[in-house]
């Protein structure tokens, strides 16, 4: 009987092994860090040297381009991403903080610590995923400094107003220290801004040499990341989207073009209360009192690059206006043409915040890490659909949203399994049957040693 005996000694091992549960205190998910390159246009890299996002092509993912939200925004865009909802559903609707009735505005930068401004009753990422356990912090991402329904992130470092945006030697600091938050703090979700190319495509504008020079300077940073993760022993539990806001266009000047000067068409002092213009392609306005439609119609046909709507009126596939903050009269323009309020100031060669489906405006996905395909292309998307792949790589139950985890989840490895959904649950049943099947042959191989050995002692017998 002693092969029997070894038989019932091997079993709950034999059994143990195939099951394919992990061993206990195993994460169950991998680590996520989100880069966003505010202003990165979608063809920013084929003008340029770019080795080290060449390499990436090759070892991640990559979208033909990202589709942002209308309005092609800072603050607008970078909550959709980390919210995965229209503009008009999460309220960020602008980069300014302002109030009509009493006349006031404030800053991007001022508003980065106004909770009134961004949160408006929906959950960004970092939120949701601290309340599922996952320890998240935010690295002058747009919003990381406000608290949503009383609860701040975690950890949360907000840009000064002297921050400058091109300092590279700072930028491979940043990456250390937020591989320092990874490696010996164990954060699992952190968001990670830099304010390039965007400052130097508005001073010079995209088709310039500084801007092929920042963008330069961003590929080596990547490198620099590759490495960073490399040496903080990362390359196997961390997973890297890169990301930006928008896009950006050439501003279109006298002579090419006539300008858009509202003063040239309504008497301001009469007909205006409030406006949010001089801000690229994207203008706000309410009338006095009584003079709503007088100034509707004075600036409907006014120049025919400049598209006027009312508020209810306001194209819905944009999913912009359908929110109380939006004023009572909406303006957009064509491609390049800035909406100048009392006098034309010309601050900015380059400029963003037009139609989101021009491609000027469109802007880059890339991401790679233990749970993406390699050499892997993925057709363009809207960034709503990031929210679903990264509460996926986190493991953390989403809040409702407007993106699809079936736009996005084509660019994970299916074999990883880590996580949990569907991609697990045929990965566990895979287990099972290749476990149950060496079971089999290892008991079937045991029985017939059993059978032979008997046979064998009767014999001698
Ligand atoms: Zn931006």
């Amino acid at each position: 009987m002693t092969g029997l005996r070894s038989l019932a000694l091997l079993l709950p091992l034999l059994l143990g092994w195939a099951s394919g549960h992990p061993a206990p205190g195993r994460r169950s998910f991998h680590k996520l860090l989100l880069i966003s390159f505010d202003g990165f246009r979608w063809d920013y890299d084929q003008d340029v040297d770019t080795p080290n996002m060449d390499r990436l092509v090759k070892e991640g993912v990559k979208a033909k381009y990202l589709s942002p939200p209308f309005v092609t925004m800072t603050s607008p865009s970078h909550f959709t991403t980390i919210s995965g909802r229209w503009v008009e559903e999460h309220g960020v609707i602008h980069n300014m903080l302002y109030n009509s009735d009493k006349g006031w505005k404030y800053d991007f930068k001022a508003t980065q610590n106004k909770t009134e401004w961004w949160d408006n009753g929906v959950l960004p990422l970092w939120i949701t995923a601290q309340r599922q356990g996952r320890k998240t912090a935010s690295f002058h991402y747009p919003g990381g400094g406000a608290k949503y329904d009383g609860e701040p992130v975690q950890r949360s470092l907000v840009e000064s107003y002297s921050h400058p945006d091109s300092n590279e030697t700072e930028w491979r600091e940043n990456i250390d220290i937020v591989m320092d938050w990874f490696k010996k703090e164990d954060f699992d979700f952190v968001t990670l801004y830099y304010g390039e190319p965007d400052n130097v495509g508005h001073r010079f504008g995209p088709e310039t040499e500084n801007r092929r020079v920042m963008i330069q300077q961003i590929d080596r940073t990547i490198g620099y990341l590759r490495e960073a993760i490399e040496r903080h022993g990362l390359t196997e539990h961390l997973n890297v989207i890169i990301t930006s806001d928008h896009g950006m266009t050439t501003i279109k000047m006298k002579p090419e073009v006539t300008e858009i000067l509202l003063t040239n068409y309504v008497k301001y002092r009469d007909l205006v209360k409030f406006d949010l213009v001089d801000y690229g392609g994207l203008g706000m306005i309410e009338a006095k009192p009584g003079q709503e439609e007088n100034l509707y119609q004075a600036l409907k046909n006014a120049h025919p690059s400049l598209h006027v709507y009312k508020k209810e009126e306001f194209p819905k596939h944009f999913h912009y206006a359908n929110h109380k903050r939006a004023l009572p009269i909406l303006m957009y323009t064509d491609p390049g043409y800035n909406i100048n309020g009392r006098l034309i100031l010309h601050i900015n060669k380059g400029d963003h915040g037009f139609d989101n489906s021009v491609m000027d405006m469109k802007t880059i996905f890339r991401a790679f890490g233990p749970d993406f395909k390699k050499d892997y292309l993925a057709e363009p998307f809207d960034s709503i659909h990031i929210y679903p792949l990264m509460c996926k790589l986190l493991g953390v139950t989403p809040e409702p949203h407007n993106g699809s985890l079936a736009v996005t989840e084509g660019m994970l490895r299916d074999s990883s399994g880590q996580n949990p959904g569907s991609a697990t649950a045929s990965k566990t049943m895979h287990n099972v049957v290749i476990g149950l099947g060496t079971v089999t042959a290892v008991l079937f191989v045991l029985f017939i040693a059993a059978v032979t050995y008997t046979a064998i002692q009767r014999k001698k017998t």
